[in-house]
């Protein structure tokens, strides 16, 4: 890319030949717009790599294919060039055989528009009257390497313009009579389920690993299942799981993975069980079989690798007053500043200053519960009085006002006006499928079930067709 001035210059003069002198302010507005936009992928771009073979993870596992599915993976290339070839063919029919002929580019790390145009033997004029002409032109500001860009140019003039954004999208702008206009193409994939079941000997990656599942879906399973197993202490050799989830095809060619739908993991010989299921406003989320909701209401501790200097004790001697009082909560010892999470959904109560609590936050949670947090340095921006909070919000930072000997968190759980002790009172899973859809839910979810239970007692071949077949 030239030197911002300089590139600045072009497109004003540019501006400068073909806009009416009335209309200059705004083309300038118009232009400086532009550089922004085609300055911006330039910055981007390394990130957006990464992005982006996240989005096709069935195609990291080349060569580490496991039998239960039979399916050949092409090569990348191979994908998006067929996929080009394809999209194209819409416009490509319009021309003549002898007429011009399309060019295609890869885009480069470093490139932008301007340099793409340039190698294709065009200048910053196509751009601006792209930019001008068509409104889905602004996706151009989006482009990454690796994907493709193809110019149709006639006598020197910009006639069509291909834009493969990934396997399934692309945009195309056809020249004519009133200027270019744009088009978006999206295929829809189809969707195939897929088995994969592993029993663990060292470790749930490897496990994975070696039952051919891209690293993110092993995750996405591990937190599918977080609430019930603490993978980093609860895994051990012997524990298994089964795992259904979607595959994106497109013409008969598997291009990624999508969402589990169902899947089963067993530790310590505990079963536990989850299904995907999208209610009636479109929220997805994970279930047990019976519509409880996956995840649980609350966090157990509002503070992460915190570590509790005090246990909830209802006949304890007070380390400041020196006389026997309960501790009704849970202390947590952290550097002062620490941030402080809800552990639930809520509407703050009280924040404000109470006795011996300090700077103090109380939730309301609904069904009876509540939460509070002591001898806080200070709340979070927006926590007050009737303010709304999410789990995991930080509502504030720990500190040691009030009666305290050193910056710590003091932590209540209240239940039904009863305080609990925060470390060991059963905490409620989250609301599960509302009465009015448990019908729509048991519909929905009991096939996906069947299907992973079948997988169970299928032998290797079986779950091969059935992994074909299904739809
Ligand atoms: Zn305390």
């Amino acid at each position: 890319m030239p030197p911002i001035k300089h590139y600045y210059s072009i497109v004003r003069s540019t501006l400068l030949e073909h806009v009416p002198r009335g209309h200059l302010a705004a083309a300038a507005l118009i232009s400086a717009g532009l550089l922004i936009l085609i300055g911006s992928s330039n910055d981007s771009s390394p990130q957006a790599v990464s992005v982006q073979s996240v989005n096709i993870p069935g195609l990291e596992i080349q060569g580490t294919e496991t039998q239960a599915t039979p399916i050949a993976i092409p090569p990348v290339e191979a994908i998006i060039q067929e996929v080009a070839a394809k999209a194209e063919t819409p416009v490509a029919e319009t021309q003549t055989p002898i007429g011009p002929q399309w060019k295609e580019f890869t885009i480069q790390n470093g490139d932008n528009l301007s340099i793409l145009f340039k190698r294709a033997g065009l200048n910053d004029r196509s751009i601006y009257e792209l930019f001008s002409d068509a409104k889905d032109a602004k996706d151009l500001r989006h482009i990454r390497p690796g994907q493709k860009m193809s110019f149709l140019v006639e006598n020197g003039r910009l006639t069509g313009l291909k834009y493969v954004i990934n396997e399934l999208n692309s945009l195309t702008f056809e020249r004519g009579n009133k200027g270019f206009t744009g088009k978006q193409i999206a295929l829809k994939p189809d969707i195939k389920y897929a088995f994969r079941q592993a029993t663990i000997d060292s470790s749930l990656y490897m496990a994975g690993k070696r039952a051919g599942m891209p690293s993110n879906l092993t995750m996405e399973m591990a937190n599918i299942f977080g609430w019930d197993i603490d993978f980093a202490l609860d895994i051990q050799k012997g524990d298994s799981f089964k795992v259904m989830y979607e595959e994106q095809f497109l013409d008969g060619k598997r291009i990624g993975v999508g969402k589990v739908m169902a899947a089963e993991f067993t530790n310590g010989g505990k079963t536990f069980k989850a299904v995907r299921y999208t209610d009636k406003e479109g929220n997805s989320a994970y279930y047990t079989p019976d519509g409880r909701g996956m995840h649980k209401a609350f966090l157990r501790t509002p503070i992460e690798f915190a570590r509790i200097s005090s246990h909830f004790n209802l006949a304890r001697k007070h380390p400041v007053l020196h006389i026997i009082r309960a501790h009704k909560g849970t202390d947590y010892a952290a550097a002062r500043g620490t941030p402080i999470r809800a552990t639930g959904n809520g509407k703050v109560s009280f924040a404000g200053v109470k006795g011996g609590y300090g700077n103090v936050v109380i939730i309301q949670h609904g069904q009876g519960i509540a939460t509070l947090y002591g001898h806080m340095n200070g709340f979070a921006k927006g926590v007050r009085n009737g303010s709304r909070v999410s789990q995991g919000d930080v509502i504030g930072y720990v500190g040691s006002t009030g009666l305290a000997s050193g910056p710590h968190l003091h932590y209540e759980f209240h239940v039904n006006g009863q305080v609990r002790n925060p470390v060991t009172v059963p905490l409620p899973k989250s609301i599960g499928i509302e009465k009015t859809e448990i019908a729509r839910f048991t519909e929905t979810t009991r096939p996906l079930i069947a299907k992973l239970d079948q997988f169970k007692s299928s032998n290797r071949l079986a779950i091969a067709n059935n992994s074909t077949n299904s739809n």
